[in-house]
């Protein structure tokens, strides 16, 4: 069924200066999945989840969600459908405390103006509904705390907090695990299934037990194609996958 599909893409590529960092891309993600994008350096990804948050242009092709054509559309239009982008807020929010950073993602959600939640009442609300989201990441005694202050796995954490203020029904996640320890991994790969429970996510990630412990769905880019795709299963047999991550 079509609407089995929240974001497509067909023919999806870009170049940058005569080279082809993206050639022609047909991605179907599945409501409700988790749908990981892998691949050797250079494969494309980054550019390729660019390209699905309309922060690069494409060169050809095109991009559905939700039955819509975003191609052309602006970052936070696309926002506004309800595709985010979990962002790193760490150097632009940094010296403001956990609370203060969900509080300000909630406000941006409902468009409210400052003066409205001066109000003692609305800012009780916002406090209780932003410490809901801190708690559901694993921060409640870190919310006093400044981004900058915390580890890079809870960082982490406090940006997908961030997203999840949005409510977004999609969220796309760019390497989420990098750089991170065994018990950060751990922790926010509980944190993206629980966040997974009522969305479709779309990731970028190196760590492949990661991918394979995550994903529904996987598919595998190489010199900014499709190689394969599949299950953790199928695609970590597929012999193009072994010999593109061998040969890269
Ligand atoms: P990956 O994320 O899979 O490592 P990228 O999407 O970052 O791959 O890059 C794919 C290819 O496109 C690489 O060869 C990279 O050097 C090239 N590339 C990416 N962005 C640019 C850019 N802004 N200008 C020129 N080349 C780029």
């Amino acid at each position: 069924m079509a609407d089995d599909i929240i974001l497509s893409t067909r023919g999806l590529g870009r170049d940058f200066k005569g080279f082809t960092a993206v050639g022609e891309v047909d991605l179907k993600v599945k409501r409700g999945t988790i749908h990981a994008l892998i691949g050797p350096n250079g494969a494309g990804k980054t550019t390729c989840f660019n390209l699905l948050t309309k922060f690069l242009q494409p060169s050809r092709g095109s991009i559905v969600y939700n039955g819509r054509d975003i191609t052309n559309m602006k970052p936070a239009d696309v926002a506004r459908l309800g595709l985010v982008r979990s962002f790193q807020i760490s150097a632009v929010f940094g010296h403001l405390t956990v609370l203060e950073n969900v509080r300000i993602a909630l406000q941006r959600k409902r468009g409210d103006s400052f003066d409205f939640w001066r109000s003692e009442r609305v800012l009780d609300q916002l406090n209780g509904d932003a410490m809901n989201l801190i708690e559901q990441v694993g921060l409640a005694n870190f919310r006093n705390h400044t981004a900058v202050e915390l580890s890079y796995g809870r960082k982490r954490a406090l940006e997908i907090a961030t997203t999840l203020a949005l409510d977004p029904e999609m969220m796309l996640l760019d390497e989420p695990m990098a750089g991170m320890g065994h018990e950060d991994v751990d922790r926010n790969s509980d944190l993206i299934r629980r966040a997974a429970k009522n969305r479709t996510i779309l990731m970028v990630e190196h760590n492949l037990s990661v991918v394979a412990s995550l994903s529904d769905t996987i598919t595998v880019l190489a010199r900014g194609n499709v190689l394969a795709e599949g299950n953790y299963e199928t695609v970590s047999k597929d012999p193009r996958v072994v010999e593109a991550y061998i040969g890269a």
